[in-house]
């Protein structure tokens, strides 16, 4: 099997994380993260100690800014402000990451719908990263390969979400096992799991000059494609 290198594969492509909570970035889309330039958004940044969290978390994955919002953990809703918030930060981007529509959690529903209506206007590619609360009729249909070292990079930043620590989804065999099983779809080792809810197709045919090819250098790839 192949050891990519997505740190060094896209060194021009934007991406903003959005997080309903401060942790759902280092759960969902770590090697996404290192592998652009991502920018993140907490929208649930009500509890001091979790947003001090959130920024050491940040720091030790993204060369980006983070950005928190005050909405309140729970309750969540895709309101006329929340997609005006998200559709004022959307310019620039390349690719928007959330959390899934089909999610237990009402934060992460309420996001993933928000999410759509935001982008509607935009060229702006849209995916869904796993969560902890990913439904099981949730399917990826992209899969970014994950480098040896990522694991201990992520195992670093997620240490640092300490009032969470005691979460079975911050064990590290946990991360291994989801991130083999997702490699071994695209014959990795290991990867992380998106789904594509839709996409400029330039960014996968390595048409648009200013942002990397998926296609020349295979880090989110469609399924349909191989
Ligand atoms: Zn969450």
């Amino acid at each position: 099997m192949t050891q990519p290198t997505p740190a060094a594969a896209a060194p021009s492509l934007r991406a903003l994380v959005v997080a309903p909570h401060p942790d759902d970035a280092e759960l969902g889309c770590p090697a996404l993260i290192e592998a652009t330039e991502a920018d993140i958004l907490v929208l649930c940044g009500s509890s001091p100690e979790r947003v001090a969290e959130a920024k050491n978390a940040a720091q030790s994955l993204s060369r980006g800014a983070l950005r928190i919002l005050r909405y309140q953990d729970g309750s969540l809703q895709p309101t006329q402000d929340l997609i005006r918030s998200l559709d004022a930060l959307l310019p620039g981007y390349d690719i928007v990451a959330g959390p899934p529509q089909l999610d237990s959690h009402q934060d992460h529903r309420a996001t993933a719908q928000a999410l759509r209506s935001a982008v509607r206007r935009s060229a702006t590619t849209l995916l869904e990263y796993e969560t902890p609360s990913t439904l099981a009729e949730w399917a990826p249909t992209a899969y970014l390969p994950i480098d040896a070292g990522h694991v201990e990079r992520w195992t670093a930043s997620a240490r640092e979400h300490v009032s969470q620590s005691g979460a079975s989804y911050f064990d590290v065999e946990y991360r291994l096992s989801r991130a083999r099983v997702h490699g071994y779809a695209v014959g990795h080792d290991n990867a992380e799991a998106y789904r594509v809810v839709r996409t400029d197709a330039r960014l996968l045919l390595g048409t648009e000059e200013r942002t990397w090819s998926p296609v020349r250098t295979p880090v989110v790839r469609p399924r349909v494609a191989r």
